[in-house]
């Protein structure tokens, strides 16, 4: 047995109840993972209420750094006593869980599990989003929203990297200095400010090449009515409500736009673009050239009271949970 948190039906943040799970032997390509520290992330929010439909009951979270106590048969990639990290593998909530061995990664010395847990899936998603769904490059006006989130504080520290020209929404002073310190130009508290207003301050006609919009509902339409002329809102996530359906025409109007809906999964689908992004992120972090900001960690039974922050905008960072 090993404790875990176990979701029995959708709900609320009381719905994450500490209790004790039978895990078993590592079956072929598994491996038996001691967690030492699961990341909390906006998607666990989604498992929880059912946004994203899961059969019940089960584990939720879905990221980690941990150590290998045991492997299954055909289990090469990894062995007992490595350090690892994870992504988008469900049951992290826990003391122990059985992982698909090859979608482990073996972390570099410098990198200790806690910065793993806090940087595999945010990490490699910023990492996506500037590479690959979109090119972020020199001079490009960038429009990130919720920027001194767990993922803005990431893509602010990789727009600037890149030479972007990074337009960052916060909703308090000590996170507009969060994002500021993380790289973005021109911070807007858009609880108090139209944000498209102030970006046309700034920019007057130009118009953004990129808005990287995981507030969904609120943003997504003064979003679209900023890019310029080809470029692209990527919608990456829901944190005020879900985006409704858009009208191909509407992105005509805005000057043939494009708009993509993107997920980790889709962008780490293969081993070698796993371990290619996951190398590079991890020898950021190790480097320096990546600053992880852990808002907090509280320990794994208070799971539900990290989903109440998380949700009601606390957090500036990252979240963890310490089994
Ligand atoms: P954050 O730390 O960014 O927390 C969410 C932030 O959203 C809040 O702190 C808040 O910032 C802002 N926000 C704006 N409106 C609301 C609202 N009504 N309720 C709650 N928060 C609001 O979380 P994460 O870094 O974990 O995730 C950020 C987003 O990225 C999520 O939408 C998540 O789903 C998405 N994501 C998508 C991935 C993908 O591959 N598609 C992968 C990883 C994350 P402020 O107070 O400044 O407004």
């Amino acid at each position: 047995m090993t404790r875990a948190i176990q979701i029995a039906a959708n709900g609320g943040p009381e719905v994450l109840i500490p209790g004790s799970v039978s895990l078993g032997w590592p079956g072929p390509g598994q491996a038996l993972v001691r967690i030492e520290a699961a990341g909390v992330n906006f998607i666990d929010t989604y498992h929880r209420t059912g946004l994203y439909g899961l059969a019940l009951p089960f584990t939720p979270g879905v990221e980690g750094g941990g150590v290998v106590e045991a492997v299954g048969p055909e289990v090469t990639a990894v062995a007992p006593g490595d350090r690892v990290g994870w992504a988008m593998q469900l049951g992290s909530y826990a003391e122990r869980a059985l992982l698909a061995a090859d979608r482990l990664i073996r972390l570099p010395e410098a990198v200790t599990t806690r910065q793993a847990a806090a940087a595999m899936l945010q990490g490699m998603t910023a990492h996506y989003l500037v590479r690959s769904t979109f090119r972020v490059q020199s001079g490009m006006p960038v429009l990130i929203h919720a920027a001194a989130g767990g993922m803005g504080l990431l893509l602010c520290q990789m727009c600037r990297a890149l030479g972007a020209r990074v337009f960052g929404t916060v909703s308090t002073e000590a996170k507009a200095r969060a994002a500021r310190a993380a790289g973005a130009d021109h911070v807007i508290r858009y609880t108090e400010q139209d944000f498209a207003e102030a970006v046309r301050e700034e920019l007057g006609d130009e118009g953004l090449a990129v808005v990287y919009d995981s507030v969904g509902a609120s943003t997504w339409r003064k979003s679209l009515d900023l890019l310029r002329r080809r470029g692209m809102l990527v919608l990456f996530g829901q944190a005020s409500g879900p985006v409704p359906p858009i009208d191909p025409l509407e992105l005509l109007k805005a000057g043939s736009v494009f708009v993509t809906r993107p997920t980790l999964a889709d962008y780490v689908a293969t081993p070698d673009e796993l371990s290619w992004r996951a190398g590079e992120v991890l020898e950021k972090v190790a480097s320096g050239a990546v600053r992880l900001t852990i808002d907090r960690e509280l320990p794994l039974a208070e799971a539900e009271q990290a989903h109440r922050l998380l949700e009601s905008r606390a957090t500036s960072g990252k979240l963890l949970l310490i089994p």
